[in-house]
């Protein structure tokens, strides 16, 4: 068992590792379980490891690339005394203080805690999808669709977010069909209106992509009906799947609420239903899903964590002790 932590903070997106450079700021030596190295989102650096250029990120005058930008941050909290885990957390009990977390049998122990596990977009699974990420399939309009200027753009998904993706992509593309796998969407009515009204947007109903065509990029899409079985080819050089989001939440399943889709529940800022567990970034917040917001929420956890430390009488700003990670 290890010495206890004041700080340890899960995940390591724009709002861990934010946190961990407000964290270390604040002397609190924050320990970052960062994650494994794997080909999805969910691996240190989060989702933005599958993004090429980010060019709404306040800061670059010409843009950075995802890794990169996350590459910095990480540095940038090392800079101030961030240890990082490379590992995934597989346990936590908040159920007393200090609290406990597991990384495979190694059990650590903290004053507080950070949850950045961030979330994940559901993919279509095609065989070279997420090879294709950053290369003409993508998962945020908002994102890359400046990049698709001019480009046959495609979105996958009959819900709120797939028309929500198709009505933005219109300022970029003469047309943007959605291909969807039933003949009635999910969406609501009003975002429904909006779609059928706007004469860019095309639907192809009852309808799933099968296959990706091209290996640098994206060359086109091959698609099936699925009533007919017939099979067809999109020349699309973009692809928006728009399927939905699942927040990488199931660690805390049980000590932590969250509202019906998983997402945790904060209030007063970034405050759990558990005193001294804070939550930032995607993980918490369905509706902006920016690594800007993600990062700036990332800070209020932080500070909200070294305020509750400090106001708690028998534990504040004990000098973390060092560990062997
Ligand atoms: P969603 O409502 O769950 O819709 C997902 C869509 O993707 C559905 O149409 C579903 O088809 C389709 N889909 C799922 N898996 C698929 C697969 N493997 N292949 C092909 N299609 C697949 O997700 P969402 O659109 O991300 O919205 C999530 C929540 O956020 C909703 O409550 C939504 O109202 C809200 N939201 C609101 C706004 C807004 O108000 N402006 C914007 C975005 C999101 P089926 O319909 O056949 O199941």
């Amino acid at each position: 068992m290890s010495d206890i932590r004041d700080v340890i903070i899960i995940g390591s997106g724009p709002a861990g590792l934010t946190a961990a450079i407000y964290a270390a700021r604040a002397n609190l030596a924050p320990l970052v379980i960062e994650g494994e190295p794997s080909s999805t989102s969910d691996q240190p650096g989060g989702q933005l490891m599958l993004t090429t250029d980010i060019e709404n990120y306040p800061g670059f005058v010409d843009g950075i690339q995802g890794p990169e930008l996350m590459d910095t941050f990480r540095k940038q909290a090392a800079r101030f005394g961030a240890e990082y885990l490379t590992a995934k957390a597989t346990q936590v009990d908040f159920s007393t203080r200090p609290f406990s977390l597991w990384v495979e049998d190694e059990e650590l122990r903290a004053r507080s805690v950070i949850i950045s596990t961030g979330a994940r977009s559901l993919m279509l699974g095609l065989p070279n999808e997420l090879e294709l990420v950053g290369h003409g399939v993508s998962t945020c309009a908002t994102c890359d669709g400046f990049f698709f200027r001019g480009h046959t753009i495609a979105v996958v998904g009959g819900g709120d977010s797939a028309l929500e993706e198709a009505l933005f992509l219109t300022k970029f593309a003469d047309k943007v069909s959605v291909i969807h796998r039933r003949d009635a969407l999910r969406a609501s009515k009003i975002m429904q209106n909006r779609a059928f009204a706007n004469a860019k947007i095309e639907f192809v109903w009852d309808s799933v992509v099968s296959e990706l065509l091209g290996t640098e990029r994206l060359e086109g899409l091959r698609l099936r009906n699925v009533k007919s079985g017939k099979e067809s080819d999109l020349a699309a050089t973009g692809l928006f799947v728009a399927i939905g989001h699942v927040p990488n939440t199931a660690l805390f399943a049980g000590q932590l609420d969250m509202d019906d889709a998983g997402y945790l529940i904060t209030h007063d800022g970034t405050r759990t239903n558990v005193e001294g567990v804070f939550a930032s970034g995607d993980v918490q917040d369905h509706v902006y899903r920016q690594a800007i917001t993600a990062a700036g929420s990332g800070c209020m956890a932080a500070i909200d964590a070294e305020r509750w430390l400090e106001s708690q009488p028998h534990e504040h700003h004990i000098e973390a002790t060092t560990t062997d990670w």
